[in-house]
């Protein structure tokens, strides 16, 4: 399993119930709106990563976020906890508190 994605999940992320991803790790991931599979613990569920535009800095560009909200209670997801998205050899994606 490669880890390909870790993150301390911020307030923003805990009170949406996303994981945010970083611009520079966007191509490790399905593109937005495509629905896959992860497995947190011992089960799998569906989730895809969602585009929202953002005005944060200038021009107007584009936040991804990985819809977690009901899987969160598989994990600690609290604001500070450290979150690792993993990826096995077919591709198969899992997430679990590193
Ligand atoms: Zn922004």
């Amino acid at each position: 399993m490669n880890a390909i994605y870790r993150r301390t999940l911020s307030a923003e992320d805990v009170d949406t119930g996303t994981i945010f991803i970083e611009k520079s790790r966007w191509r490790r991931f399905p593109p937005p709106m495509r629905e896959f599979a992860v497995r947190v613990g011992r089960d799998r569920f569906a989730t895809r990563i969602v585009a929202e535009p953002c005005d944060c800095v200038a021009p107007t560009h584009e936040h991804y976020h990985l819809e977690a909200n009901h899987f969160r209670d598989r994990l600690n997801f609290v604001r500070g906890a450290a979150i690792e998205i993993c990826q096995d050899a077919d591709g198969a994606y899992s997430i679990a508190n590193a």
